[in-house]
């Protein structure tokens, strides 16, 4: 696959800029430095990647409005840890979620969502500050996208697949299904990202005046009390910002570099903000949950059929390898020379293609290596970017106007989820196209297992218009 690389457009392989910021702070203290890691996206798309993903929280999680005044309370503190941070200035903004369970967290390029039980269960504001300040870190850090940007790496050979939607970084983590959304993937830090943010956090409290060692204490505080239990009301937390190990210790060894001063006592508006929170009903995670589904919510968006349904009539597309007839209603992806998927618009605006096709070439690592060899190949190196492919059937030989081929049915799992949240299956129909000059022309044909017996026919008859040229 190594070679394949260079037909990936958009990346970039951001230069690493050190940016050391020495925080104000009298004397010579030390203060960490953010550490950088491989991100192929830029800032610009984190702030835009952020905001798109909060909009999407928005409307899945009861925020409080901005003029509620624990919003507020919460706004300034935030707005006062914020000028703290080390490193690029991002457009930090904080929001309260009207949710039961004990949880923050932070999306790319500046938004944070503490929930209301998070208020509740701190002792004292340098708790409360101590949760806010790691999740500013992981901004800092940029853990969501460094974790993103792993994850398309290793996606790499599907990534491949879709020279689709542009060049651009955004369009291609939505081509990957990559989100930040309730529940993502990404919203889950590793034991490394959690260390770096307490390290972070540690100082941003130090310079902002509060008592660094009560982040710890709180976050210790929660492991004890979910102590192994089913206590959901915790568990959250501590599964999106797992204990990296001896979180005390590393926070007093960082406070240690620090001179000694006086912390701030809590605020008369901490405790307006705790009478306020103390008498407030939020919901659990499950009443969220039920409340979105009363609602109708489509789960995570499953593409309305009729905008999905294949037109009879058909379009031509003409590439500089093929040229191929599509349904009128569908869309191209990609360009007379890249490698295109062609879907229907609502098919792959839900965080990847979940209905359409995807068309490219592929170079058999052996030269001279027949339609079976590469189109082995070509499935081994497909399921190793998505390991859960499974071929049903046999493959089978066939012919595409005169062109000798094979056809193989596969199925996974769907980017799109059900009403319930749960993972549909996909198929995915692999056809393989032998060119004259030894590279296999691939067509993966893809829909939700449920459609795809509707889906076939309007397949089948794009496979029937195909001409290599
Ligand atoms: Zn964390």
């Amino acid at each position: 696959m190594g070679g394949m690389t260079a037909h990936l457009p958009g990346w970039r392989f951001l230069s690493v800029v050190m940016v050391v910021c020495f925080v104000t702070a009298p004397g010579l203290e030390a203060r960490v430095d953010p550490t950088h890691g491989f991100d192929v996206f830029s800032q610009d798309e984190e702030v835009q990647l952020g905001k798109q993903n909060a909009v999407e929280v928005m409307k899945q999680m009861p925020v409080l409005p901005n003029s509620d005044p624990v919003v507020q309370y919460v706004q300034s503190l935030g707005a006062r840890l914020a000028q703290r941070a080390p490193g690029y200035k991002w457009p930090y903004n904080f929001h309260v979620v009207n949710v039961k369970e004990i949880n923050a967290f932070a999306l790319p390029g500046g938004p944070i969502f503490v929930n209301l039980g998070t208020i509740q269960a701190a002792d004292n504001e340098a708790q409360l500050a101590g949760v806010m300040s790691h999740e500013i870190s992981h901004v800092v850090q940029r853990h969501g996208t460094r974790a993103a940007s792993k994850q398309m790496g290793a996606q790499l050979p599907l990534a491949i697949l879709g020279g689709l939607l542009g060049n651009s970084t955004l369009a291609k983590a939505a081509e990957l299904g990559i989100s930040f959304g309730v529940g993502s993937y990404f919203l889950k830090n590793s034991r490394q990202s959690e260390s770096e943010a307490d390290l972070l956090g540690t100082d941003i409290m130090y310079d902002s005046g509060y008592e660094p060692r009560q982040m710890a204490v709180f976050f210790e505080k929660l492991e004890k009390q979910a102590g192994g239990s089913a206590n959901s009301l915790i568990n959250q937390f501590m599964s999106d910002h797992p204990n990296p190990g001896n979180r005390a210790d590393a926070v007093s060894k960082e406070v240690k570099t620090l001179m000694t001063r006086t912390y701030l006592a809590d605020s008369a508006e901490f405790r307006q903000a705790k009478t306020r929170v103390a008498g407030m009903k939020p919901l659990t995670s499950a009443e969220v949950a039920a409340m979105a589904k009363q609602g109708g919510t489509p789960g995570a968006g499953a593409p309305a059929s009729t905008d999905v349904a294949p037109s009879a009539n058909l379009k031509v597309f003409s590439h500089n390898e093929y040229q191929v007839s599509y349904p009128e209603n569908w869309q191209v992806f990609g360009d007379a020379s890249s490698n295109v998927t062609i879907a229907p618009q609502s098919g792959v605006s839900q965080n990847a293609v979940a209905y359409g096709v995807m068309i490219a070439n592929y170079q058999p690592e052996e030269s001279g290596a027949n339609l079976d060899t590469a189109t082995h190949e070509l499935l081994a190196s497909l399921r190793q970017s998505n390991p859960d492919l499974k071929q049903i059937g046999h493959d089978e030989a066939i012919r595409i106007n005169g062109v000798a081929g094979k056809s193989v049915d596969l199925i996974g799992s769907s980017p799109i989820k059900d009403a319930e949240g749960k993972v549909l299956e996909e198929r995915d129909w692999v056809v393989t196209l032998a060119r004259r000059d030894g590279t296999v022309l691939y067509f993966v044909f893809i829909s939700p297992d449920k459609d795809f017996g509707p889906m076939r026919p309007a397949f089948e008859a794009m496979l029937r218009t195909v001409q290599l040229k």
